[in-house]
């Protein structure tokens, strides 16, 4: 892989609740269209690390910057959200009485403020965008239907493009494959394998097959920070990662 240098850097990152310690002194680089996954325990500090980089949680310590530029830190959620960082909860949030197609337009981003300008990748017109976007999530031929009406695999496709129609320049996908079928299980692992390169995709997941069926680079989180980093292969031949899943 070429690299093009970190899009996002989270340096030294604490957070505390109660003086307990859900991160601890996190680092995590990620490099401008990589797709990273990111794995660890329960209580590891997985959902705390994004809501930090999106803004919801504000660290104690520590610094979040997007490009060299940017201090996320001082960014309002709903800038970060419309500015280039893209989060897909687990639970798609479709709006199931719109078409697909209407759902796409929907989430189009309609003002384009300097940040925009400045964290958004170059697109055509936004119906082409939108035709662009539905072959990438393979629901072309279900543009016209309901969203209420498409299986749980296709919704949660229809959301990831929705995030799409905003040009995320980083996107975090939250356990993308819990109960889907075998089926949609493949189709999602060349959906967010197609998508890097254009994006920086960044995916929590517990599903082991799943991770190693995609991911180029592995962060395994415990504690709060990381604990090991690499292919899938490295990290789980790594004593220290077989002791902490040992022991869940
Ligand atoms: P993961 O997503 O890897 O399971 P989390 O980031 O959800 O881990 O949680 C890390 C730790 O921080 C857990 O022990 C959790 O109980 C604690 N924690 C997370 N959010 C809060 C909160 N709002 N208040 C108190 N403790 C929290």
């Amino acid at each position: 892989d070429v690299s093009h240098g970190p899009i996002l850097y989270v340096e030294g990152v604490s957070v505390s609740f109660d003086g307990f310690k859900a991160l601890n002194d996190l680092n995590l680089y990620i490099d401008d269209g990589e797709l990273r996954c990111i794995i660890g325990p329960n209580g590891a500090g997985k959902t705390t690390m994004m809501d930090v980089i999106t803004g919801k949680t504000r660290p104690d310590t520590g610094s979040v910057y997007f490009g060299q530029r940017i201090d996320l830190l001082r960014q309002p959620e709903h800038v970060i959200a419309r500015g280039g960082i893209g989060r897909k909860f687990q639970k798609p949030t479709v709006f199931e009485a719109l078409s697909v197609f209407d759902n796409l337009e929907l989430a189009t981003a309609s003002n384009k403020s300097v940040w925009y300008t400045l964290t958004h990748a170059l697109t055509g017109t936004q119906r082409d965008r939108i035709d662009e976007v539905l072959e990438l999530i393979g629901l072309a031929d279900q543009r016209r239907q309901l969203a209420g009406a498409l299986s749980h695999g296709q919704k949660q496709w229809l959301e990831i493009g929705m995030l799409l129609m905003q040009n995320p320049r980083v996107l975090l996908v939250d356990e993308p494959v819990a109960g889907m079928t075998g089926e949609e299980v493949e189709h999602t692992a060349a959906l967010l394998t197609s998508l890097a390169g254009r994006h920086s995709v960044i995916v929590v997941e517990h599903d082991m097959a799943f991770v190693r069926s995609i991911a180029r680079k592995v962060t395994v989180l415990h504690q709060g920070s990381v604990l090991a980093e690499g292919t899938m292969d490295q990290v789980q031949n790594d004593p220290r990662v077989i002791e902490v899943y040992l022991g869940e």
